[in-house]
């Protein structure tokens, strides 16, 4: 049977378990080299009618879904894989009562799933930005107002030193086309120095708006230079319409789909949109649906989320 191209397709193609099971595994040990999450050992023998293996090394058995977000669900891998491939393909993103018509699981569940995909989407890279010589653009957003009203709030959030929560504060470098976004519990100098320092590589350009926040940027050894929204957006190379795109991209997520959203669980929803949009088609990289299901499940290995984090009051 062929690999699954529309979403009907997909949920007939996972619905037959071997299928699923099959899939998962070649996603998750994709040169066919079964090891033992535990121990690393390669020597084990597959117990087929529970699907699982038995390995030589510490004598303990393991599933697929050992060490990924998909460990300890009593949902079956056939929903899990139409779960994935629905997050990963449907452009504005889908909401849990879409998942649970779809497979046929509560919405509750399905909002459960959403979740935890969602985390595993986030990027795990800890190569730098700025390496490949490109530009960085750095700005915030303010979750809640249209992309049309957004300058005049923060122009009026400048002058009346009032910031408005909840924010995401970006960066795209603009060499690879790679956003990181993350919610931040303010937009005060230090917290965006912060994430700046960690994620720009050191002498790369920046490139801002003029808030006050990133004045201390040259003195990081960033060459830094800002546009002025109060009376111009573009000057030459400096400039943040990437990133204004990639707001742009990120509300219209969040207002067609998602009819409230909790700042805690915002971030999740912000991390698929990275993926998404650092994953999309582009002339040098023509990534296909299938393309982008992979990439999420080979980012699924190692990340657990549990129902507990979820429901936490805002740890993150
Ligand atoms: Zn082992």
């Amino acid at each position: 049977m062929k690999k699954p191209v529309t979403l009907q397709q997909a949920i007939v193609y996972f619905a037959d378990a071997t299928r699923a099971f099959d899939y998962a595994k070649f996603l998750r040990w994709p040169d066919g080299k079964v090891t033992c999450p535990r121990c690393g050992s390669e020597k084990n023998s597959f117990v087929k009618t529970r699907s699982l293996w038995f390995c030589n090394g510490c004598k303990k058995q393991f599933t697929v879904k050992v060490g990924t977000i998909f460990e300890d669900s009593p949902i079956g891998l056939d929903k899990w894989m139409t779960a994935v491939w629905m997050i990963c393909n449907c452009k504005n993103g889908i909401s849990s009562y879409e998942l649970h018509r779809a497979i046929g699981v509560t919405q509750k569940t399905a909002w459960f799933m959403l979740h935890r995909v969602r985390e595993a989407m986030r990027s795990g890279s800890f190569m730098r930005l700025g390496q490949e010589g490109g530009p960085v653009e750095a700005d915030e957003a303010f979750i809640g107002g249209t992309p049309k009203n957004m300058h005049a709030r923060k122009r009026s959030m400048i002058r009346n030193q009032h910031i408005p929560k909840p924010s995401v504060f970006g960066l795209l470098d603009r060499e690879t086309r790679e956003v990181r976004a993350k919610v931040v519990h303010d937009v005060k100098r230090d917290t965006l120095m912060n994430v700046i320092l960690d994620q720009v590589a050191p002498r790369s350009k920046i490139y801002t708006d003029a808030y006050k926040a990133y004045e201390t940027l040259p003195q990081h050894q960033y060459i830094h230079e800002a546009v002025n929204h109060l009376d111009e957006y573009v000057r030459g190379e400096v400039h943040t319409q990437g990133l204004e795109n990639f707001w742009s991209l990120l509300k219209r997520g969040l207002k067609g789909t998602y009819v409230a959203v909790e700042p805690f669980h915002l971030d999740r929803y912000v991390a698929e949109q990275v993926f998404r949009f650092n994953n999309r088609a582009t002339k040098d990289n023509p990534l296909t649906d299938e393309d982008r299901f992979v990439l999420a499940m080979t980012q699924a290995a190692g990340r657990r989320l549990t129902y507990a984090d979820l429901m936490g009051r805002g740890a993150d």
